[in-house]
């Protein structure tokens, strides 16, 4: 074998492919089935794993389209009950510490197809079969890359399917806790069926040890108002809402905010 009979893969700027993600979406798709959630434990691992290949495998990784996940999404067709989504917006890591002592609220990566992919980066390229351990592009060189239509189409269906009352937390501490160009305030609020989807709340956190402001009636989070009263849902908004403060307090239990009502 020459080394010109093995191409070298495409080039791109954002991080390779996770060092082995095919074992790592299997296993936590076992996991997932097995382990959290026993409801989904007919689910089959492996044809989960092959609908995912299919969608990116010998593909250019700037041309991926939502048409390439639907068999994923077909084999997944997982429901949140009603009153328990959460959404949240630069504040990843407290909502699923709230999700994860709570126990019955689920933020997208709670569910199973948010579980497979958390945290992990994945491209083919269009000459192999191979996985481009290399690099795959990055969300500002292209769009239409597997992890971003990926996380499109499943916020979008996880915000379709949400009823009742929804809740997304947002962070206090940023100059704008809701921007329109987030996954939240692009696909997740537009995506709210009203017919089903009665109120959202908001839950402004701010980081302890910060400024403390009242951002719930900052502009940022009077344009969420704006777009979801517009689209004939109840907009609600607490600052530190005091469930969320708790787990914050865990590591910083001696702050003033921490030891009083307030
Ligand atoms: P955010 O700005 O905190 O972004 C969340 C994560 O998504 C970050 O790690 C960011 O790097 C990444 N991201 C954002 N836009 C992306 C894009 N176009 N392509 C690839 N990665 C992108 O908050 P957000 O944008 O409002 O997204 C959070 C909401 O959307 C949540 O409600 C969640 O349901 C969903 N979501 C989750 C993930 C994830 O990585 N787990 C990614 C995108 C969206």
């Amino acid at each position: 074998w020459s080394r010109a009979q093995t191409p070298e893969p495409l080039a791109w700027n954002g991080a390779g492919t996770t060092r082995n993600l095919l074992e790592l979406v299997l296993g936590r798709c076992y996991s997932y089935t097995q382990l959290v959630r026993l409801d989904l434990r007919s689910k089959d691992c492996p044809k989960i794993l092959d609908a995912f290949k299919n969608a990116f495998i010998s593909k250019n990784p700037c041309n991926i389209t939502k048409e390439d996940y639907e068999p994923l999404l077909d084999l997944v067709n997982q429901t949140v009950p009603c009153n328990k989504s959460l959404f949240w917006s630069k504040s990843k890591d407290l909502a699923h510490q709230y999700t994860r002592v709570q126990g019955e609220m689920f933020t997208l990566e709670d569910t199973l197809l948010g579980y497979l992919a958390d945290d992990l980066t994945w491209c083919g390229d269009p000459g192999s079969a191979e996985l481009n351990h290399q690099s795959c592009p990055h969300w500002n060189e292209c769009l239409s890359n597997p992890g971003s239509v990926f996380w499109k189409v499943i916020s979008q269906k996880f915000a379709e399917s949400a009823c009742g009352v929804v809740q997304v937390m947002l962070n206090g501490s940023l100059s704008e806790p809701f921007r329109k160009s987030s996954t939240f305030g692009s696909v997740e609020v537009f995506n709210l069926d009203p017919r089903k989807v009665h109120t959202l709340q908001a839950w402004v956190m701010h980081d302890i040890g910060g400024i403390s402001s009242d951002s719930c009636s900052s502009a940022s989070i009077n344009e969420l108002k704006s777009i979801v009263t517009e689209r004939n849902m109840t907009f609600t908004c607490q600052n530190n809402y005091r469930p969320v403060r708790f787990i914050q307090c865990v590591k910083n239990p001696e702050h003033p905010s921490c030891t009083s009502e307030i």
